[in-house]
């Protein structure tokens, strides 16, 4: 197994780490990506992004992963399709163990974003791939005229059932209130959207099918009434939670997941940065994740300058 060693590693590859990736190449500090599972982060799995800024009309969010990687290592990042398992931050130069070999990084930025939570129902995990589903980029082009149900309330499940109308014959909203945390433009545009309905006050109990799935056992929280309702697919969208376990001991932590970072993206281990989702439980935004690499990278550069001077 090979060893590197690097002056910049940055764990993911989505919005945080390609604009920590482009900063700290721009400074000239050759970093290196590691992309973890999907480059381009949760944001190359949505269709449309619109309030990127710089794209009037919007822009796919495969097409932006591609951007900010083109331009990282336009000025000299390396990205590596490469997945970090196991780190060691108690020394420098800190280690990463990767599928590739060792790592050893004078400096590091940890950028693995979060991942799909899941409902935790009976039928879940046996469907998921066979119905069930976190990415309606991936998967809508499969429910083409059948009918679909979009579990949650916030901005991605408005966001993802309207795309999911483009195939889709009908989708429901199901949400466990009768608010929705959504941005009013998508809730404007959902409600008068044609194919779409809500089901509120309801959560789903049970997914049930054998080969696919076939309907879903539901339950009014106000009135306690149960009830089945068929449907040929169930998209889930309720939140995410930090990819940060590999780094649980090591840095500190909010009782969520989220490592704490100062207003310098500063974790609590000297020389280790966070930035995007996996540190940030108040925006989630392409932008302010892009913002917090960038910030990471510049925090970066001036503390091995320091250290050279
Ligand atoms: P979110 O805002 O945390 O919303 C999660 C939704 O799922 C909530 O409505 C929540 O219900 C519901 N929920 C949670 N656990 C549930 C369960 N076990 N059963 C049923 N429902 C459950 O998550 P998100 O929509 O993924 O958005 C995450 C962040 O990304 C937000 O900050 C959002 O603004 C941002 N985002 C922005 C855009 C955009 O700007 N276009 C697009 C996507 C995401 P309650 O409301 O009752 O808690």
């Amino acid at each position: 197994m090979s060893e590197k060693h690097v002056k910049v590693l940055v764990l993911g590859a989505g919005p945080a780490g390609l604009a920590a990736a482009l900063y700290a190449a721009r400074a000239e500090l050759n970093p290196v990506v590691l992309t973890g599972m999907q480059l381009g982060g949760q944001a190359a799995l949505t269709h449309l992004i619109e309030n990127y800024p710089g794209f009037p009309e919007g822009v796919g969010g495969a097409q932006l992963g591609e951007l900010f990687q083109k331009q990282a290592e336009h000025f000299g990042a390396k990205v590596e399709f490469d997945m970090a398992h196991e780190v060691d931050l108690s020394k420098r130069p800190f280690t990463v163990k990767a599928d590739s070999g060792e790592y050893k990084a004078d400096t590091l930025i940890i950028s693995t974003g979060a991942n799909a939570l899941h409902l935790n129902v009976p039928g879940e995990v046996e469907m998921t791939g066979r119905g069930v589903s976190y990415c309606a980029t991936c998967d809508g082009w499969f429910f083409k005229d059948k009918k679909v149900v979009v579990v949650g309330g916030g901005d991605s499940a408005f966001e993802e059932a309207l795309f999911i109308t483009r195939y889709a014959s009908s989708v429901t909203l199901i949400h466990r209130r009768d608010e929705f945390r959504a941005g009013a433009i998508l809730q404007k545009r959902a409600k008068e959207h044609p194919k779409m309905n809500f089901t509120l006050n309801t959560v789903v109990t049970e997914i049930v099918g054998k080969e696919a799935v076939k309907a879903l056992k539901l339950k009014n929280v106000k009135t306690g009434e149960e009830s089945t309702f068929e449907t040929d697919g169930l998209f889930i969208f309720v939140g995410h939670t930090p990819n940060t376990q590999m780094f649980k001991g090591q840095l500190e932590m909010s009782d969520l997941g989220f490592i704490k970072v100062n207003d310098k993206m500063e974790t609590s281990v000297p020389g280790v940065y966070a930035a995007g989702e996996a540190a940030d439980p108040h925006f989630k935004q392409v932008v302010t994740s892009a913002g917090m690499g960038a910030a990471a990278a510049i925090q970066a550069t001036r503390f091995l300058e320091a250290e050279e001077s």
